[in-house]
């Protein structure tokens, strides 16, 4: 049992379970897709084919049918940080708003 089969099998809804089945698929591909990268035997860049481009994705839809419990899938998480590097402005505004309250 991976935590995305033991998270969607908690729910016990036909989303939940087919989102922790995608979950686990990317899981995997995301493994060995930094395993190349790092091993660098192969000319396997990041493109937008990537499970890095799919992180950011999943994450979202972790967090929407997950909710707060989402947050145990420290892997996807921190993959979907990485992914959303990109967009600096959206968490400089974040920052701005944790400032106010
Ligand atoms: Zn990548």
């Amino acid at each position: 049992m991976n935590p995305y089969v033991i998270l969607g099998s908690g729910l016990g809804t036909n989303e939940a379970t087919s989102l922790s089945a995608r979950l686990s698929a990317w899981h995997d591909a995301m493994v060995a897709h930094e395993r190349r990268l790092r091993t660098g035997v192969t000319s396997d860049l990041c493109d937008d084919e990537c499970p890095h481009a799919d992180a950011r994705t999943l994450w979202l839809e972790a967090l929407a049918t997950f909710g707060s419990r989402a947050q145990e899938l420290a892997f996807l998480r921190s993959r979907a940080r990485q992914s959303g590097r990109r967009q600096t402005s959206v968490s400089v505004s974040h920052q701005h708003a944790e400032l106010r309250s």
